[in-house]
């Protein structure tokens, strides 16, 4: 019967499938689009964002013609193939723009040339290929330069197709892999070159046509020379070749590389778009920009961008020559002499200002834009939601609230954790800075500071990263190939290029500090020497950037420490609170971590470790006490170590609590490994013998009689309370005297019993017992009014989590200790996983490593359990999280959704805790009123 019907079902799906064939292309232009901007997993961002702008906002768009990622799974899937039907599709669409443009594809007399650009679901600037003038052939560049009177821009076009052609589908798509500086777009971008100094000309737009016109036949031997093959001059077979070549480079080396970086599937697939060429190389009435509608790099917000004159394509990007600034907010040290768009061509300006107003109430976000205007007249050639680095992202997540663009849920959204964290990340000392003289500048690409070694080389920013130093690589331009040194690197500094070039794009995107076109480096790659200032510098040396202003400095200066004095960081963090529902604590165990803490905005101690005031600074006298206790032969022997060991605690619990003043700080009771407290230098061990009194074979056979075949799953935590109850007593002695001390001096203390590694109820009632007779004798001692305290306990051994119910009814709070969690769940021992984990992670056993990432599926069930018993047994009971995952953004979003009362996690992260917690929060208030 089920078998039947589910036959039934599978028949008539694939009828429907053969009736109605897959679409794989979407058109737009004029007015009008077959996909919209919602559609990127299909179209693609830059497709579903043409088609967005095209039919949705009916901005002038070139008409053209996008291939789904469909195809691309396809091609991939099926040696590298295409579905059956797209052929005819992609003919019938160039039909449609042929009829749109009144131009011919092919055309002798009237041709239409088309650019064929990649585009995946998430932007990979300049890792992926895009082609422009495809169509001009032998028979057609006589049409154009009839049509269009202008040799000189015939051919220009017609050597950048077979510069870009060449590269890309001839070369790359075609799998050769030519040595370092010796491809064939080096070759061609070596002659342009030396023609350039030949005629004497440094700009590319003053070579004659007949100059060029003799480039081209050169460039295509050239080609026809290195590569083995003729450049195509058949119009469709550049363009199937193109549309190749783009499917191609979606698993070509850097796209590959980066798509690791950023986290992207591999998937996913890239779409390909086909699009009528507009031309800002036309002359001087033509222009071709990049332009973002605040400012990327510091959040301002001003319409922002970069333009050249008689330029095409990436021009701008590749910092060929200096480009001009839209308007005056966005000129630079570089550019502020050059014309501005605005005063070139106000009525183009006016109507692109208008443009990327709309753009932003329509997309409620920073848009990053591509344009070309042809003959003053303006097309849009993409826009997309714009990378920008953690000070922007602040900023305008800022702005946009006090605009009225988007809510405060949005807003919280608008920063990513990682972006935040570079508003944490090191500037330069201004006292430092003050004392001296940059010796070059450049511009402000990336922002923050930097110190470190010169690298010439992505390979050597690698290496000296790996050695864990610093690296400041000094390139002549970056290009897509460097992508993994440049993030190795702590500082870029580059030659050439502009704010929009590649360089400044990546750098922005991922927040590092980072100077462009600092135009007096003079880099001598051979020797590995750079001069500036004067100066030589060579591969070693230290230098300092100042990204914000674009400071070069020689030597290491000193840096500050993070966030400091930073007034958008704490109002935005401020915003963060407003939303979020959880509560924030921080790991501390000491006095100074506890002031940090409170500085970073932490609502508490979630967990403080009594043991490490043994560990660390001014350890010495307590460690050798508790040595004492630990090797002592009998209960009065313990009993005199533990009242000596009383004041050290005491002293740092009260300093902790005072810090805190006004805010729960969890203490929890000891949980030392005893075996690691046992000294292993001989003097150490016979000084404690004589403070013991005893000789060194008694010592060894008491240090002996401590030895575990397994530690972790030994005498330790609650256990030592159970076996020792004076310890129990003696803790919280320290605890309730510091607090009632403190209440006495009018400081708000509120001590929180934290009881380690309980396995069973029983446990807890046994130390509770202990715990409130030390509370009723500091009372009656003290005379202490409201000194409140509560009990609860961490639950990180599975049979607590089990046993929830149970265990909240003695307790006040529950805290899970992620790490012995995860730990006991998995039966990994934290110190021993190194041997096997890497295999695992290798074999895709696991996803990721469960002491970093919090396992919300294994782990996660288990404290859904124990959360939902708990609060059964006791409804207002608090919960919260200690261990490291409770800075890890991905898992203060598992506790968001589970209820947590708190996170808690080392200073430092506190304030990504509170971000992540209010994310958490802003997702929830924003699906539900999607609903
Ligand atoms: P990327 O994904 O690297 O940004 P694009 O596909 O946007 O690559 O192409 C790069 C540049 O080429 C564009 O910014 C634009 O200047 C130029 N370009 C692409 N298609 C056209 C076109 N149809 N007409 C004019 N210029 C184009
Ligand atoms: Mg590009
Ligand atoms: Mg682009």
């Amino acid at each position: 019967m089920v078998k039947k019907t589910v036959k039934k079902a599978a028949k008539t799906a694939a009828k429907k499938a053969v009736k109605k064939a897959v679409k794989y292309v979407y058109s737009f232009g004029a007015g009008k689009a077959e996909g919209n901007g919602k559609m990127k997993e299909l179209l693609g961002g830059k497709g579903a964002n043409l088609a967005e702008m095209a039919g949705q906002l009916k901005l002038p768009v070139p008409p053209g013609f996008t291939i789904t990622t469909e195809v691309c799974t396809y091609y991939w899937n099926n040696k590298r193939t295409y579905p059956k039907t797209l052929k005819a599709d992609v003919e019938a669409n160039l039909k449609k723009i042929e009829r749109e443009t009144k131009k011919q594809f092919g055309s002798e007399k009237n041709p239409l040339l088309v650019s064929v650009r990649s585009g995946a679901r998430a932007s990979m600037p300049g890792m992926m290929e895009t082609i422009l003038n495809i169509g001009l052939t032998e028979k057609t560049i006589p049409g154009m330069i009839a049509k269009t009177g202008d040799a000189r821009f015939v051919y220009d076009a017609y050597r950048r197709l077979i510069m870009m052609y060449s590269d890309v589908v001839m070369e790359k798509a075609a799998g050769i892999e030519p040595k370092d500086g010796e491809g064939i777009r080096k070759i061609l971008d070596g002659m342009l070159e030396e023609l350039k100094n030949k005629l004497g000309v440094s700009d590319d737009t003053h070579i004659p046509a007949e100059e060029l016109q003799k480039l081209c036949v050169q460039f295509k031997a050239t080609v026809k020379k290195v590569l083995k093959k003729d450049f195509p001059d058949d119009p469709m077979e550049q363009l199937w070749g193109a549309i190749g070549a783009v499917f191609a480079s979606w698993n070509g080396k850097r796209a590959i590389a980066y798509r690791n970086i950023e986290n992207i599937p591999h998937d996913w697939g890239t779409a390909v778009n086909v699009q009528t060429m507009v031309f800002g190389n036309m002359g001087d009435t033509s222009a071709t920009g990049v332009a973002f509608t605040r400012n990327p790099g510091t959040g301002d917000s001003h319409f922002y961008g970069e333009y050249l004159i008689n330029a095409q394509g990436e021009d701008v990007v590749a910092g060929i020559r200096t480009p001009s600034p839209m308007n005056k907010w966005s000129a630079n040290a570089h550019s502020k002499h050059l014309p501005t768009l605005e005063k070139v061509m106000p009525k183009v300006y006016k109507e692109l200002d208008a443009i990327q107003k709309k753009l932003e109430k329509h997309f409620h976000d920073m848009l990053d834009i591509e344009f070309t205007i042809e003959d003053q007249k303006l097309w849009m050639l993409q826009c997309r939601v714009g990378k920008r680095n953690g000070t922007a992202a602040v900023q305008m997540a800022l702005d946009m609230v006090k605009e009225r663009l988007i809510s405060k849920e949005e807003a919280v959204l608008r920063v990513t954790p990682t972006q935040l964290g570079e508003l944490l990340l090191p500037a330069i000392d201004p006292k430092a800075e003050a004392g001296v003289k940059p010796i070059a500048q450049g511009l402000p690409a990336g922002p923050g500071g930097a110190a470190g070694k010169i690298v010439f080389n992505s390979l050597d920013a690698i290496k000296l990263q790996e050695a864990g130093q610093n690296a400041i690589l000094v390139r002549e331009e970056t290009n897509p190939e460097d992508i993994e040194g440049m993030r190795a690197a702590a500082g870029i500094l580059t030659q050439r290029g502009g704010m929009t070039s590649h360089a400044a794009l990546v750098a922005r995107g991922w927040g590092k500090c980072c100077i462009v076109g600092c135009g007096e480096l003079e880099i001598n790659l051979n020797a590995k020497t750079v001069k500036m200032g004067g100066k030589t510098f060579k591969e070693g040396d230290e230098l300092t950037l100042n990204g914000t202003k674009g400071y070069v400095y020689e030597g290491a200066l000193k840096m500050l420490a993070a966030g400091e004095g930073n007034k958008n960081l704490a109002a935005f963090l401020a915003l963060c609170d407003k939303v979020r529902t959880m509560k924030v604590r921080a790991n501390a165990d000491t006095e100074e971590d506890a002031i940090k803490a409170r500085k970073f905005g932490a609502e508490g101690i979630g967990l403080f470790r009594i043991e490490h005031m043994f560990y660390g600074k001014n350890s010495d006298k307590p460690l050798f006490i508790l040595r004492k206790m630990i090797l002592s032969g009998s209960e009065e022997e313990r009993k005199a170590a533990v009242e000596e060991l009383f004041p050290y605690m005491k002293k740092e619990i009260k300093a902790t609590m005072k810090a805190m003043a006004g805010f729960g700080v969890t203490v929890r009771l000891m949980d030392p490994p005893l075996h690691e407290f046992v000294p292993t230098l001989p003097e150490k061990q016979a000084e404690l013998a004589k403070a013991l009194g005893i000789t060194m074979d008694v010592f060894k056979d008491r240090a002996a009689s401590l030895h575990e075949v397994n530690p972790m799953m030994g005498h330790r935590g609650i256990r030592l309370g159970v076996t020792y109850p004076e310890i129990t007593t003696m803790q919280s002695r320290a605890i309730f005297e510091s607090a009632a001390e403190l209440i006495k001096e009018g400081v708000k203390a509120q001590p929180e019993v934290m009881i380690p590694l309980t396995c069973d109820v029983n446990e807890i009632i046994s130390q509770k017992k202990l715990i409130r007779a030390a509370y009723d004798e500091v009372v009656a001692k003290t005379k202490v009014k409201k000194l409140n305290f509560s009990v609860g306990t961490m639950i990180e051994i599975p049979r607590a989590a089990v046993l929830a119910y149970e265990v909240a009814q003695e307790t006040d709070f529950f805290s899970f200790g992620t790490n012995d969690l995860t730990q006991m769940t998995f039966g990994f021992s934290r110190d021993d996983i190194g041997s096997f984990l890497p295999e695992y992670l290798k074999q895709g056993i696991l996803e990721a490593d469960p002491f970093q990432t919090l396992d919300q599926r294994g782990v996660g069930m288990l404290i859904e359990h124990a959360v939902a018993e708990g609060r059964d047994a006791k409804p207002n009971l608090k919960v919260g999280i200690c261990g490291e995952h409770g800075g890890d953004p991905e898992s203060v979003e598992f506790c968001h959704r589970e209820g947590f009362t708190y996170v808690s996690c080392s200073a430092f992260r506190v304030p990504i805790a509170r971000l992540a917690a209010a994310q958490a929060a802003a997702k929830d208030v924003l699906a539900k009123k999607r609903k």
